[in-house]
């Protein structure tokens, strides 16, 4: 995963891990694909059982993201206007994109390219753990121990 020339994940040869816990709420687990430190980038793959949410957060740079299986309520879904996807769906969030509340009441599947970290926060906007590329190659590094 350091290699910056290249790099190639046989995703089905990976376990899922846990998604830190704090950073959502039910059964959330995910496999870190790459970082870039060179462009502060990352790419991940997450696996999002019914029921489940991201804590809130900001993006503190762009990220793309392709919903492979199932819906995904972001920025309130739909109902509330945001943005209800629905597999296959295509999304981007912009540079300081708030998400209160990212959702998940099916079994669904995402994977999404991250440029800079995640500034998740409490509900008076305060920093809880700002997750760019170093802190989730440590968090995925400890989980490959
Ligand atoms: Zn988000």
């Amino acid at each position: 995963m350091s290699d910056i020339t290249g790099d190639y994940v046989q995703m089905d040869a990976v376990d899922w891990v846990q998604f830190p816990e704090g950073l959502c709420q039910g059964d959330i687990k995910w496999k870190l694909l790459h970082v870039s430190p060179e462009a502060g980038a990352w790419t991940a793959i997450f696996d999002c059982k019914a029921g489940s949410s991201f804590a809130k957060h900001i993006h503190m740079g762009p990220g793309e993201y392709f919903l492979t299986k199932g819906k995904m309520h972001v920025r309130g879904g739909d109902a509330e206007g945001g943005a209800t996807a629905t597999a296959p769906g295509y999304g981007y969030e912009a540079c300081n994109a708030q998400h209160d509340h990212t959702e998940f009441d099916e079994d669904s599947e995402f994977y999404m390219t991250f440029l800079g970290p995640l500034n998740f926060i409490d509900d008076d906007g305060n920093t809880i753990a700002l997750v760019g590329c170093e802190q989730v190659a440590a968090a995925w590094n400890a989980s490959q121990e």
